[in-house]
């Protein structure tokens, strides 16, 4: 019970709970890296169920307790004992679980402790499930490589890197935040620079995924301090908030989703970039 408690003390922590309480946590995240996957996912798991009013997860509420004791009825461990890849059965009886409401909690989590047990066909009737599930449900997958899911479900799903000092590497989070001052303040030219920087970087496309990512939850952050919200990185998130209308936060949030799917998808980086700054351009000047 206590690796959860000691775990919240970690960079991870602090940053699922940052999106969990402002409800922006995806509904499908894949926790990758040499340790702590699953922790993290219970974790994840504690803030899609927590009631708390404040940060979530609070780990002090009834929904966190059952959690951190693994007995909370809305929290599945997607399991399956006599086999060695989870059995067709075991994942259409979880798909058909998910139509059932959840018992206590406002969501419904699955957590796949270990992604080596899906195989292809596991995962082809899964696909379906992330993208069609009820909104209550969340799917929590824990590999050390991600490369163990298929694309197509690797691209439906935000991944979270864990084992070194923060999830996001230093480089990825300040081009975010440089993507940010760009939006708000910027010339075509500077965003144009820009684009071409990262795409001489030779960035791959985990990378620009990680970055599509942690910018959108800036701009996430935008519109919440445009609805009276505290921001979490105050300087940033208020730029944009300031300089940027609601709808052309929305249009970039939603631009930055989509681009963050795309880097899941066999195209290259240089081409995932070319799209990119033409709709960004688009956003920002119409
Ligand atoms: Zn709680």
């Amino acid at each position: 019970m206590a690796d959860l408690a000691v775990f919240a003390q970690s960079n991870t922590a602090a940053r699922i709970r940052s999106a969990a309480s402002r409800g922006t946590l995806s509904h499908a995240l894949i926790f990758s890296g040499a340790s702590d996957r699953v922790i993290a996912a219970r974790y994840a798991a504690a803030g899609y169920v927590c009631t708390a009013e404040g940060e979530r997860p609070c780990l002090q509420c009834a929904h966190c307790r059952k959690v951190m004791a693994d007995i909370h009825p809305d929290v599945n461990y997607v399991r399956d004992s006599e086999h060695k890849e989870l059995s067709a059965e075991t994942v259409r009886a979880m798909r058909s679980d998910t139509f059932i409401r959840p018992n206590e909690a406002e969501r419904k989590v699955y957590i796949f402790e270990d992604c080596s047990i899906l195989n292809v066909r596991d995962q082809n009737i899964l696909l379906k499930t992330i993208e069609e599930g009820p909104s209550y449900c969340a799917f929590l997958f824990c590999a050390e490589n991600s490369a163990a899911l298929l694309q197509t479900i690797r691209s439906r799903c935000v991944e979270w890197k864990l084992g070194g000092t923060d999830t996001v590497p230093d480089s990825d989070r300040a081009d975010a935040i440089e993507l940010c001052r760009l939006s708000a303040k910027g010339s075509a030219a500077s965003r144009a620079a820009f684009t071409a920087k990262l795409e001489n970087g030779k960035r791959k496309r985990d990378d620009l995924c990680a970055l599509f990512e942690e910018a959108r939850l800036l701009f996430a952050d935008a519109l919440l301090a445009q609805y009276g919200a505290e921001p979490e990185d105050a300087q940033v998130a208020q730029g944009l908030a300031k300089h940027l209308t609601r709808a052309k936060l929305m249009r970039m949030i939603e631009l930055l989703d989509s681009y963050r799917r795309y880097c899941g998808y066999n195209v290259s980086a240089g081409s995932t970039l070319g799209g990119f700054a033409v709709e960004w351009e688009r956003i920002l000047t119409r």
